[in-house]
This record gives structure tokens, sequence and C-alpha cells, in this order.
């Protein structure tokens, strides 16, 4: 009986000791993210991070390939991001159009564990109405992607279906938490129906339907939703000047508006804009098509939703809302 009785005090010692020495290494080690209980979630542009971060909450891990300040068309990974994503459990990402360089990576990657959430399947692809953006692109495979818009999450009903995906990826990989990622995403989902009611009321009584973009061709999505036209200086990635032709003919186009507004893109240059600014004597304003933020945007802690909103309040004053 004694022996049994000591057997059970040292057992009971030893949980003691193994929980409190657990406890110690789980609170005070930074662990890397692959190695705690959560799920490892690997995304890039901002929405996608926003979306998830939102409805994984605490009981995911979550992180972005793109650093901030860094342009999506043309990113590429880095090795350190391979790894990453061999270690991670799912990766989202805005697909083969806006991001070939990751498309590229992940379709050559070997993980057993990986899934991938593909965001842009849930938008009807809209093309790019804009000829001037397409010189020397011929009826290829390539030629028709790049004539797809790739900027998807700029309908805000297309979000609405990405964030319930996440929430269904989440639910798959941890049921455990399945109720709350749901509950999250429900909420979100919400916020994002209250920004689109938001545009839609107040983009519905304004002098010009047509925004003039010093910027690339990004605002496919938004325009059609809110039935405005739109022209944009450059192509559908940022990195081609635009020629002159391009630029009379914007030019053109805010001269045939009374009190005209040309937008640029914000934080990139904004050259283009101004010079059709001095040339029509047009007034500016900033447009943020949400790709990822500047490191003194994420500094401020500055969110996807907040973009859109001050984008909404400057496209209500450009196109003379009532
Ligand atoms: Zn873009």
């Amino acid at each position: 009986m004694k022996v049994k009785h000591w057997l059970t005090i040292i057992g009971v010692l030893l949980l003691l000791g193994f929980l409190l020495f657990s406890s110690i290494f789980l609170f005070d080690d930074k662990k890397s993210i692959s190695e705690d209980n959560r799920l490892m979630i690997l995304t890039t542009i901002l929405p996608l991070q926003e979306f998830t971060a939102f409805v994984g909450g605490d009981e995911v891990s979550v992180s972005s390939l793109l650093p901030a300040g860094v342009e999506i068309h043309h990113f590429e990974p880095r090795p350190n991001d391979l790894k990453n994503l061999q270690e991670a459990d799912l990766f989202i990402y805005g697909g083969e159009i806006l991001e070939p360089g990751v498309a590229k990576i992940i379709n050559s990657l070997q993980s057993e564990t990986l899934k991938v959430l593909d965001a842009s399947q849930f938008s009807l692809l809209l093309t790019d109405n804009q000829e001037h953006t397409h010189d020397g692109e011929g009826a290829s495979h390539e030629g028709e992607l790049k004539a797809v818009d790739p900027h998807f999450w700029l309908d805000f009903e297309n979000d609405q279906k990405i964030v319930r995906a996440i929430s269904d990826y989440l639910s798959l990989l941890d049921s455990e938490h399945a109720s709350l990622y749901n509950q999250r995403a429900t909420e979100y989902q919400e916020k994002l129906k209250a920004l689109d009611d938001a545009y839609r009321a107040s983009l519905e009584n304004c002098q010009s339907r047509e925004f003039i973009y010093g910027g690339h061709s990004a605002f496919a999505y938004l325009a059609k939703r809110y039935n405005l036209n739109y022209l944009a200086a450059q192509g559908l990635s940022p990195d081609a000047e635009p020629g002159a032709q391009t630029l009379i003919l914007l030019s053109q186009q805010v001269k045939a508006q009374s009190n005209p507004y040309i937008f640029y893109e914000e934080w990139e240059s904004s050259k283009v804009a101004e010079t059709i600014a001095s040339e029509s004597g047009a007034k500016l304003k900033a447009l943020n098509s949400g790709h990822n933020l500047s490191p003194a945007q994420k500094e401020a802690g500055i969110t996807f939703l907040e973009i859109m909103e001050n984008n909404l309040s400057n496209l209500r004053q450009g196109l003379n809302c009532q």
C-alpha cells in the first residue's frame, strides 16, 4: 500500500513538473509558426491577408510572402518563402494571372501537406476593354490571359465568396474551430456587404459616370459593379509607360467633363496624372487598388476596408456625386 502511495505521489509530481516545464517552454520560447499547434497559413496580397487574419483569428498563424511596399504583378518568391511554403498548411493567393511568378513556384512545389486556395476562382473574370493596352498582343493563350483584369478583389461580392471559402478551408483543416471560423466569416461578410451598399448608394447620383485614372488598369470590377466607366493610362500591370496617343486621348476625355478630376495611383508615381492634370486643368485625387500596403501604411495599421472607404470618398468628389 505504502509503495503504491509513494508511486502515485511521484507520478503526480512528475506530471506537474512536466506541465510546468511545457508551459514555460510554450510561453517563453518564440517558436517558429510551424512548430506550434495552430494552422500555418501563407498569403500574398493585402485583402487575402486581412480576410484570412480575421476569419482565422488567434486560432491560426497568418503571414504574407509579399513584403510591404512590394508590387505583386512581378513578385518572385525568395528561397526562404519556398521553405515556409513547404511547411505551411494552406497557401491563399490571387492566381496565375495576378501572380505568375508565384504560380510557377506553386506548380513546381512538392509538398504533401500544402493546400492551395486560388482566390481568383470565385470571380467572373473580366477582360480589360481598353484597346490601347493591347498593342502588339495577338490572340494567343498568353495574350488572352494578359487581357484579363486580375484585380478581382475590387468587387466586394467576390470578396464575400472568398471569405466564405477561407472559412470552409480552415474548417476542413481544423474542424475543432469550425464554428468560430464560420461565425467570423459571417461577420466579415457583413462588413463587405455594408461597404458594397455604401458604394452603391453613394455613387448613384453623380454628374459624371466616367473616371480617368493615371495608373495601371485595375478597376474593371469596381466600375462594372457600380455602373461606371473608366479609362486608365497604363495596361493591366504597372510596368509600361503610356504612349503619347493615350495621354492625348485621356486629356481630351478629362477636358470634356465639367469640374474634371483625374485620379492617380496612390504610392506609385503620380507623374502621368499630373501631366494630364496640368494639360487639362483637372484636379487630382488618389485611388488605391489595395494590392499591398506601403511600409508607412503598414506601420500605421491601415486596413483594406479603410483604403476602400477612402477610395469611395475620393470617387464621390471626383465624379461630383450628390
Ligand atoms: Zn495591379
